[in-house]
């Protein structure tokens, strides 16, 4: 049978990883959401370091957002921490053990709920994320991404799941995806449920399913400006309802169409803090890609001497370099702080 097979190569191959051999929900959680558009080995240190900081569900929901925060720095999509914190506050000590209680916490949908009502409680559930989907297509030979492909590829995965082992279940296809069936390459001769599958019968297992194109990613302009006041640094925080909502961040915004990027800073920082600025020093150009788009980033710093008219909507914060530490800021202002070679 295909299950028994999988499992039994499962039992002798299993990744050794530091979220293995746990029945503890709150580390499947944390593990399951840090693994959400992340790859595994980005996830370790960082799941290693945040379970130190914060071994049990009541630690996390007594710490405060900004320390917890700084474990996340760096590891991207931040609504999933600002979501673990809320829920860890709902839940104050006790982790549901059924679908409809866990649904319904933020940041904890179908696939999350699944996989640690599969792993912690042992329950029949299948956690379909878009390796098992590949996976599944691939078994059955499905090319064409379709409601109804993807609603087979379920019922299929869901019928040969093993019922005793269900957490094991799930966590082979994902070894199994890992190390044989990826999006972009497979090793059919090597996989050891070959025989179970329709797409290894073909010359390319590769179309299973069949791939979209991607459309190409747009570029946005900014012009930031790093504002120097007593040898401090001026930090904002984003707002909540923003993409890195928390992180804190240098003050800039959109280059307009046509516009010169050094009066594009001058008069985003008239904007945003009604600062007036002038001869903004040029320190150079940064790019950064997200998932959806690229930024590219003119960098400049300008000493200022008052700030009798400074006026922000949102936190913000002056630091000196050394006290930056204590903030979790975005990638792209780390690469910006590479450009600003001053002592502060
Ligand atoms: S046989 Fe090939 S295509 Fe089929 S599941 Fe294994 S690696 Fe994937």
């Amino acid at each position: 049978m295909l299950s028994t097979q999988l499992l039994s190569w499962y039992s002798e191959n299993k990744r050794n990883l530091p979220w293995r051999g746990t029945k503890d929900p709150y580390k499947i959680w944390i593990s399951e959401i840090m693994l959400q558009q992340t790859q595994v080995a980005t996830v370790i240190p960082y799941y290693k370091k945040w379970m130190n900081s914060f071994p049990n569900i009541q630690v996390l929901a007594h710490t405060n957002y900004d320390d917890v925060l700084k474990h996340w720095e760096g590891l991207g999509y931040y609504s999933r921490c600002k979501n673990i914190h809320l829920t860890s506050k709902v839940l104050g000590k006790d982790f549901p053990d059924t679908f409809n209680e866990l649904i319904k916490l933020p940041g904890i949908g179908e696939y999350t709920a699944k996989m640690i009502l599969a792993i912690a409680y042992n329950q029949t559930e299948v956690g379909i994320d878009t390796n098992l989907e590949r996976i599944g297509f691939r078994l059955l030979g499905l090319k064409k991404k379709s409601k109804f492909n993807n609603n087979r590829v379920k019922n299929f995965l869901e019928t040969i799941q093993d019922k005793s082992k269900p957490g094991d279940f799930n966590q082979a296809l994902m070894d199994l995806g890992s190390n044989f069936c990826q999006a972009k390459a497979v090793n059919c001769g090597s996989c050891p449920i070959t025989v179970y599958c329709k797409a290894a019968l073909t010359d390319s297992p590769l179309q299973y399913p069949e791939v979209k194109k991607n459309k190409p990613i747009p570029e946005i302009q900014v012009a930031v400006c790093v504002i120097i006041y007593k040898n401090k640094l001026l930090l904002i925080q984003r707002p909540e309802n923003k993409m890195l909502a928390g992180l804190w961040e240098f003050p800039g915004g959109k280059i307009e169409s046509g516009e010169l990027t050094e009066n594009a800073v001058i008069r985003e920082i008239k904007e945003e803090i009604n600062l007036s600025i002038k001869n903004v020093e040029y320190l150079g150009e940064v790019k950064h890609q997200y998932s959806h788009f690229k930024v590219i980033i003119s960098l400049f710093s300008n000493t200022v001497n008052d700030i009798s008219s400074l006026k922000i909507k949102e936190n913000y914060i002056w630091t000196t370099m050394k006290g930056l530490d204590k903030f979790a800021l975005p990638k792209a202002n780390y690469k910006m702080l590479e450009l600003l070679n001053k002592d502060i």
